[in-house]
């Protein structure tokens, strides 16, 4: 039987920060958590969504006479467009037929989240088989949450071995247990996120509490699953020393020994305005070398072996 389509919003081409080797990075849509720092907004909603890029509209107006729903709001006559504005849809009129999108001459209006059935995406991460091959690198499922989609993703991890590709699977943790076993019997390598120990500053951080996500890590430790824990670095939301120490207490108590730090970046906060998203950009200041030395420092003084993925 032909397995569900699963819902991808972009596929990128060599990685060298998402599990070893030179890796292809699938990015699934729909996220249970709204991380306040979340690097791709159009990754937390599970169904496609238009993004509308302001300054590459060209004024020409094909998407209103396009939209068959009235859900186009364009400046007055001979008005430029607004720079930075996402008001070109009425979100709530809109049904995501997709019109605008095929009428759009410039690429302003972009349709986010494409469906892919098993075999498509094979054929596509394939393409870097090579790479895969000279560098020990594979497949990462990332997004988003894959685990949201696991009646894709397993069939698709479970292509990616018959092909001999490593999968890895990049995960904020807030899945029911027996999805995560479904999928561990395909996935070579866990990345684990850990935002916080604290459960009210865990949901303060990504409107979520954190019992089960840190079952969840227990459990892949306690069943000798390879893991690599990741924490984002954020000025002052996870990078207090409480919570760095926290983490770093609790990580060495599970016996594991490598952490990846994330160091805080920029570049997903201009995606927050084309889409609508409910996220609020943070436009904190970048972390120095200096400050993630010292933030690896708390690490290693806890018997971890900490490495910074800058530009990650
Ligand atoms: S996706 Fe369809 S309904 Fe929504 S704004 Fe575009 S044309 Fe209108
Ligand atoms: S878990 Fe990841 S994708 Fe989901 S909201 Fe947090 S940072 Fe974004």
């Amino acid at each position: 039987m032909e397995a569900k389509p699963g819902l991808i919003f972009d596929v990128q081409r060599f990685s060298l920060h998402d599990g070893p080797g030179i890796r292809t990075v699938v990015f699934f849509k729909g996220c249970p958590l709204r991380c306040r720092w979340c690097q791709n907004p159009e990754g937390l909603l599970p169904f496609p969504e238009i993004a509308f890029q302001a300054e590459r509209c060209i004024n020409v107006r094909a998407c209103l006479r396009a939209c068959p729903r009235d859900a186009i709001v364009y400046p007055a006559e001979k008005d430029d467009c607004a720079p930075n504005t996402a008001k070109r849809i009425r979100r709530a009129a809109c049904d995501r037929c997709g019109l605008c999108v095929a009428a759009c001459p410039s690429g302003a209006l972009r349709a986010v989240g494409q469906y892919y059935s098993v075999d498509e995406l094979s054929a596509e991460v394939l393409r870097d088989q090579p790479f895969y091959r000279a560098s020990g690198g594979g497949v990462t499922a990332s997004g988003g949450e894959a685990m949201l989609q696991t009646e894709f993703l397993i069939p698709f991890f479970r292509r990616c071995k018959e092909l001999g590709i490593h999968t890895a699977l990049e995960t904020c943790g807030q899945v029911g247990w027996e999805r995560l076993v479904g999928v561990l019997p395909f996935c070579d390598l866990v990345l684990f996120d850990v935002k916080a120990i604290d459960p009210t500053r865990h949901r303060q951080l990504t409107g979520h509490e954190n019992s089960q996500i840190l079952d969840n890590l227990r459990r892949l430790v306690a069943d000798g699953i390879q893991i690599i824990p990741r924490v984002p670095l954020i000025p002052t939301l996870t990078t207090t020393p409480q919570n760095l120490d926290d983490i770093a207490i609790f990580l060495q108590s599970l016996g594991l020994t490598v952490v990846h730090l994330l160091p805080y970046h920029r570049l997903g906060e201009d995606k927050i305005h084309r889409l609508d998203s409910p996220l609020l950009p943070l436009s904190l200041p970048d972390l120095s070398l200096d400050e993630v030395t010292m933030m690896a420092d708390r690490f290693r003084q806890a018997g971890l072996t900490a490495i910074s993925l800058h530009g990650s």
